[in-house]
């Protein structure tokens, strides 16, 4: 039996197939015709390019699109002037071949992505290295897809998977992933979540420990792999197999359920989105509405700020899917760990205590109400709230809805349409918003606690830190009652209050939630059914 990282819920029986990665060692040649190199080159990154538009068209029928998306970076990159013109630049200063200019410029990158802090930084490593290999099996003539015809239940067991690799595998007989390196945000624990396929990770040198054609079985609840199992254990996990898929089958009654305690109080279950078209999968998955849109992601990854049209069209988009259900959308939260390229934020000691969220919007006031106007706009298609982060004071609330009110009398004088009875909330993430919470819900149309934040401030213990994780309970009876307060001034002033921090969707946490009467719980799209279950259970 082997232990790793349970990266996909699930089950899975069925024989070995090793994807082992042709080390290629490259050989420093030197060139004579300059010209000759360059055109070859060239015609790798026209044979990659074209490879990789034919995995993105595969991948977003298998994936949905914003999964693809990952191989429009992949070939932004064959675009990108400092990639390739570091990989020309290089084979015409020492007159090598391209296969050596190439593996130059990958390695320099990977080292500048892999040496970063971010863990969002150091996946972009693996993504240069994916391009990096694809490039140079194309100027050797050789194929990357070479895992030959996979039989039914097959697992794939190999090193690691890249976005590629995955995309590229058939997935109507591969039944389960297991890979040497990884934890559970990386690309290929990600991709397997999305294509419900069970996987482990993280498994240390399994490709060493298996050969094709072995029978195995993955668990991908507990992220243990039995190699060479007994009769019955295949039993057994036959068995528990039956069981899961039975328990998920049952889980999508719940789709178009309203959900309910079984004493009747209404409870509803949303979903967080951070792009557009996340919003399909929470629709797929039975959310009844979106309860936050973190919008800085629209933000992110790219040049400028996103025009008020171009934010427009992206939240009349998410309004209009959902038909009239709730979508509460939050104004940008930018700072702490989220920065943007083109807006330079000072180096701060303490980033989450710092200049972040609302704190930045009451700043630069003409962000913010190129945001408001957008969202002002979007409400006419549908049913959206506005909602503040990192709120601490009354204040600051009154501040913001003086912007907003600006941003309403601007549109009237344009003859532009917008929701005259739009709703405003806040996130109660700050323990000073939880204990002042009666003043605040005066003012307020509702709250929505983020306990990812709330808990961090709360327990002093940063949410990004590992080292103090321990410390970091959502469950601290400190935590507890700041949300029972926050809960019942909402109720007193008749307001409704709901949490879209990562709590929301704990299985452990729900019960005491609902008892402590919250009305609406927003999780990312995968958890919103057992959620359901649990909750009309109760
Ligand atoms: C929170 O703090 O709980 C929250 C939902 O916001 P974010 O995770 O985006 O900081
Ligand atoms: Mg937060």
């Amino acid at each position: 039996m082997k232990k790793g990282i349970a990266a996909s819920k699930g089950y899975a029986i069925g024989k070995v197939a090793l994807k082992e990665h042709e080390e290629i060692v490259v050989v420093e040649r030197k060139i004579e015709n300059l010209e000759e190199e360059k055109a070859r080159l060239q015609g790798a990154l026209t044979l990659t390019r074209e490879q990789l538009e034919k995995i993105k068209e595969k991948a977003e029928v298998e994936m949905g699109a914003d999964k693809a998306a990952v191989f429009e970076s992949h070939m932004m990159l064959l675009d990108d002037p400092e990639f390739v013109g570091a990989i020309e630049a290089n084979v015409e200063a020492a007159m090598v071949n391209a296969e050596k200019a190439l593996t130059d410029v990958v390695d320099m990158f990977v080292g500048i992505f892999d040496s970063m802090e971010d863990e969002y930084m150091k996946e972009r490593a693996a993504d240069v290295k994916d391009v990096g290999n694809r490039i140079l099996y194309n100027l050797l003539g050789k194929s990357m897809e070479g895992m030959g015809l996979l039989e039914n239940n097959t697992i794939v067991v190999a090193h690691d998977l890249t976005p590629s690799d995955t995309a590229a595998l058939d997935k109507s007989k591969v039944v389960a992933f297991l890979t040497n390196i990884g934890g559970r945000t990386s690309h290929s624990a990600i991709m397997a979540r999305t294509l419900e396929i069970p996987a482990v990770v993280g498994l240390g040198n399994i490709t060493k420990s298996v050969k094709d054609g072995d029978k195995i079985i993955v668990d991908g609840i507990e992220g243990i792999v039995i190699l060479n199992p007994s009769d019955d254990q295949v039993e057994e996990y036959l068995a528990r197999k039956a069981k899961f898929e039975a328990e998920k089958e049952e889980l999508k009654k719940l789709i178009s359920v309203e959900t309910k305690t079984k004493a009747g109080k209404r409870i509803e279950v949303v979903g967080n989105i951070g792009q557009p078209q996340d919003v399909l999968k929470v629709i797929e998955n039975g959310g009844e509405g979106v309860g936050l849109f973190r919008t800085e992601f629209l933000y992110m990854d790219r040049e400028t700020m996103p025009t008020e049209e171009e934010q427009f069209e992206a939240y009349k988009f998410v309004a209009e899917k959902l038909e009239g259900k709730p979508v509460v959308i939050r104004t940008l939260d930018i700072g702490g760990d989220k920065k943007l390229p083109y807006l330079p934020m000072p180096e701060e000691m303490n980033p989450f205590l710092g200049y972040r969220a609302i704190r930045i919007c009451l700043d630069r006031v003409d962000i913010f109400k190129t945001q408001l106007r957008a969202l002002l706009r979007a409400s006419a298609y549908g049913n959206i709230k506005i909602m503040f982060p990192m709120i601490s004071s009354v204040s600051e609330f009154l501040k913001s809805k003086e912007i907003l009110a600006e941003c309403t009398e601007e549109l009237r004088t344009e003859g532009k349409a917008f929701n005259e009875k739009l709703e405003t909330g806040i996130m109660i993430e700050i323990p000073a918003a939880a204990i002042m919470a009666d003043e605040l819900a005066k003012h307020v149309d509702f709250f929505s606690i983020g306990t990812n934040d709330l808990i961090q401030y709360t327990l002093a213990a940063d949410r990004m830190n590992e080292k103090v994780s321990y410390l970091y309970d959502p469950m601290h009876p400190a935590v507890l009652r700041l949300i029972k307060m926050t809960i019942e001034a909402a109720h007193n002033a008749g307001k409704w209050c709901g949490m879209c921090g990562e709590m929301a969707g704990d299985e452990e946490a729900i019960p005491t939630l609902v008892e402590y009467g919250l009305d609406e719980f927003s999780m990312s799209a995968s958890s919103i059914l057992r959620a359901k279950q649990i909750i009309t259970n109760m």
